[in-house]
């Protein structure tokens, strides 16, 4: 028979009914006795909290469970997604209460620092900032561009933050959908402020773009390359853009790259929000121009909620997630069945070959695929 008792008072312990207050002692704070036993169940790996006792934990503000949390969201074990499914439900009821802001940027630009100088900013302001990093590249190589430097060091020591870096498995689409469903349990568990990090290479930032309010472009000042680098779509994307590193003898390069973009950014259409891009100048280095950026993302977000466009913005980005769920579920379902794996093969060959058209196979192996399913469906019930 295990004893729960020691857990039970750990959640207890760290609840708190002030949702704001941040308590940072987390695990620390249980007796040694019952940590041991917490370890003991661990490596017996029979005891796992139930989704109401992360709830708890997370809405006390305790970043350990949080933490712990997120990873079951992020994991792509069929057992953990489950209670992973339950925990996020329940932690809608209590999110939606933060600003949401996407900052996007090829490597290089700053984004690292400027997210330390505005987030150590933002703490002193009392506010609570959580940063995720959203980088496809670490599914792909194991690495990732955003979280292979020590990044953020300030920011990571401050009580009213939580960082978290991009996960670095499952499917490159699977990561902002899960980047997703973190920003709703950081919520939960009482961030105000929300950033997603992007690496500003086109793969994420569509998707990124689709969970934020705010989508703020960093840009470097460069001679006649202002417009490089940096694909179209991101640009008409962005809510503002900023220029980084405006200090020293980059001044007069950063004012004119300023001009260029404003430029640039009066031959897209007009924004649905009714909302103008602005370009601003910053520099994390001098500290100059951070609090601008923040006075403009703010002066945004008064207008949104006035003009009704916020809250449309947030139910349309709800829906889109749902089909997005959907179709990413039923893409990993299909390509992960094994008869449809075996099929596949035969059938890309006799593709290749031109001995087929590509749209026999693909009606063919949709057929089996949904009437198998629907017999393990219906033999299920
Ligand atoms: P990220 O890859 O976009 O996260 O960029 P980082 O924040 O890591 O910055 C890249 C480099 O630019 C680092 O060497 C920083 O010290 C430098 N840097 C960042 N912000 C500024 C700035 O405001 N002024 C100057 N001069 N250098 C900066």
């Amino acid at each position: 028979m295990l004893d729960l008792q020691p857990v039970l008072k750990f959640f207890r312990m760290n609840k708190t009914d002030n949702k704001n207050t941040y308590i940072s002692k987390g695990v620390d704070i249980i007796s040694a006795a019952g940590q041991e036993s917490i370890e003991k169940y661990r490596k017996k790996k029979k005891y796992m909290p139930s989704a109401e006792e992360y709830l708890e934990g997370i809405l006390s503000g305790n970043r350990t469970i949080l933490g712990k949390a997120i990873t079951l969201v992020e994991s792509s074990l069929p057992s953990h997604s489950e209670i992973a499914l339950e925990i996020i439900s329940q932690c809608v009821k209590y999110a939606g209460n933060s600003l949401r802001v996407g900052i996007t940027g090829v490597p290089g630009v700053g984004k690292s620092t400027f997210i330390e100088a505005l987030g150590m900013d933002l703490v002193m302001k009392q506010h609570k900032l959580a940063v995720l990093a959203v980088d496809p590249s670490s599914v792909i190589t194991g690495g990732s561009i955003l979280g292979d430097k020590t990044r953020m060091e300030k920011l990571s020591a401050e009580e009213k933050t939580f960082i978290r870096p991009s996960p670095s498995a499952g499917s490159p689409g699977g990561v902002a959908r899960k980047t997703r469903e973190t920003i709703i349990l950081c919520e939960a568990a009482g961030y105000d402020t929300i950033f997603v990090e992007t690496v500003g290479v086109g793969q994420s930032e569509t998707a990124v773009h689709s969970m934020v309010d705010f989508f703020l472009l960093l840009m470097l000042a460069g001679a006649g390359d202002e417009l490089q680098g940096i694909k179209r779509g991101i640009m008409e994307m962005a809510d503002a853009v900023a220029i980084t590193k405006c200090d020293g003898v980059n001044i007069n390069n950063a004012e004119r790259a300023k001009k260029d973009y404003e430029n640039a950014l009066h031959m897209f259409p007009a924004k649905e929000s009714g909302w103008f891009p602005k370009v601003l100048t910053c520099s994390s280095r001098d500290n100059n121009g951070i609090v601008d950026v923040w006075e403009t993302i703010c002066e945004y977000r008064d207008m949104a909620l006035l003009n009704g466009y916020f809250l449309q913005k947030r139910k349309e980005q709800a829906r889109f997630w749902m089909y997005e769920t959907i179709n990413q579920s039923l893409e990993s379902s299909f390509y992960n069945d094994r008869r449809i794996q075996k099929l596949l093969g035969n059938y890309e060959k006799k593709v290749i070959n031109g001995e087929i058209a590509p749209t026999a196979p693909a009606k063919a192996l949709l057929e089996k695929y949904f009437t198998r399913h629907w017999l393990k469906y219906r033999y299920r019930r």
